[in-house]
């Protein structure tokens, strides 16, 4: 059988306090047994106010209801806050152990949330923390990409998602930022570092491009170098001249000293020719053993100078191919851009021209034709 439990109230209806036995403590405290108890219980707690009253009359009841009120309100608003401090802690762990460079910075800019990679990244010692701080050095990764557009986005609106590409330290950064609102209010930002695959892209790019054997641009690179700077030539009024070299008696070379002293001599070759050049010059293998030059500022005399150095460079340095010593030669065509409409197949036609002359002028020469 339930009894419900009596309701404590003080002192219980039909007695006085002078009836009750209260703990020492109590009737100490007043000086003598207390005139009036009074208790509320503090809602949401497992609490009770307990008011004792060493006299008549008691403060009123409703006074003791108000404390109890505000003594909830109190706790409720010290358990909130202790939750929000709880869940910032964890977001704030989170951020920490995330693989990627990231800040947070609040809608008010009061607050601002990083992880250790972010502020390597931003250079930020391990004590700055200041949202300030922490903001002023995003504005400079930003301003250190310089592009435009994405400061115009962000400024036309605060809430855009943006991608940028920023250079960092010797290192490349795609960086992303958008707009959060969910719990968390502000700009979130990330940083991904595609340094490796920028390296990887740059490898494949060479590797598509070269032609394995001398590391001359390959056939299909060395026109497309040749179409953007013709272009580029054209639009400045630049002088540029074309070189085609064809090797004589190359397959005397394979026959004789083998297909493998072929290959040493046309590596021999291209680098002979490579550090003549410079760094402007575009330098590609058109096949076999038949080179191309691009020279931007050089004007048809100047090219056949240099073509005359080549030369004679290539036959006086016979390569070293096992024991045997391998003399070549080779014969040059040159020609130069004639005019601002000068069609690109045009200039490789008149350079092939002037090369097959060449040839049959003897070989180990160079003709050239306007
Ligand atoms: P010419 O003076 O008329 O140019 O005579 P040539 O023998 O050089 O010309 P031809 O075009 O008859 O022969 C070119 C030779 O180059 C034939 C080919 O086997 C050889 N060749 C082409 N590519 C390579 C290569 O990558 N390595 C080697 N070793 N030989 C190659
Ligand atoms: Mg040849
Ligand atoms: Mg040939």
């Amino acid at each position: 059988m339930h009894h419900a439990r009596p309701k404590a109230t003080f002192p219980p209806a039909g007695r006085s306090t002078s009836d009750l036995r209260l703990p020492t403590a109590f009737t100490l405290m007043c000086g003598k047994r207390p005139a009036w108890i009074g208790a509320k219980q503090i809602a949401g707690t497992g609490l009770r106010l307990l008011a004792l009253c060493s006299q008549e009359p008691p403060f009123l009841e409703s006074q003791l209801e108000a404390a109890a009120a505000t003594m909830a309100e109190l706790d409720r608003h010290g358990a909130k806050s202790e939750l929000e401090r709880l869940q910032q802690d964890r977001i704030s762990a989170l951020i920490r152990s995330l693989p990627v460079p990231f800040v947070f910075v609040d809608a008010q800019a009061t607050d601002a949330l990083i992880n250790n990679d972010a502020r390597s990244l931003l250079r930020l010692s391990p004590t700055e923390g200041g949202v300030e701080r922490i903001a002023s050095a995003l504005r400079d990764l930003i301003q250190s990409q310089g592009d435009a557009a994405f400061h115009h986005q962000l400024a036309a609106d605060p809430r855009a998602a943006a991608t940028f590409y920023a250079p960092h330290r010797g290192r490349a950064y795609k960086a992303h930022t958008q707009w959060i609102d969910d719990g968390l209010v502000g700009r979130i930002w990330t940083f991904h570092d595609i340094t490796e695959e920028r390296r990887l892209e740059e490898a494949l790019r060479v590797l598509a491009s070269t032609d394995h054997l001398t590391g001359a641009l390959n056939r299909r690179a060395f026109q497309l170098a040749f179409r953007s700077e013709v272009a580029r030539c054209r639009r400045y009024g630049v002088a540029l001249s074309l070189v085609m070299l064809d090797l004589d008696h190359f397959k005397r070379v394979n026959d004789t000293y083998g297909h493998q002293a072929g290959d040493e001599v046309l590596k021999e070759t291209s680098s002979l020719i490579r550090s003549s050049l410079r760094e402007s010059d575009i330098f590609g293998r058109l096949g076999g053993e038949e080179f191309a030059l691009l020279l931007p500022h050089t004007d048809l005399d100047q090219g056949t100078v240099l073509a005359e150095r080549l030369r004679k460079a290539i036959a006086d340095k016979p390569v070293n191919v096992g024991s045997a010593l391998v003399r070549i030669t080779t014969s040059v065509g040159i020609t130069t851009c004639r005019s601002q409409t000068d069609p690109i197949d045009t200039m490789m036609r008149r350079a092939d021209e002037a090369l097959y002359a060449a040839k049959a002028d003897g070989r180990d020469r160079v003709v050239s034709i306007p």
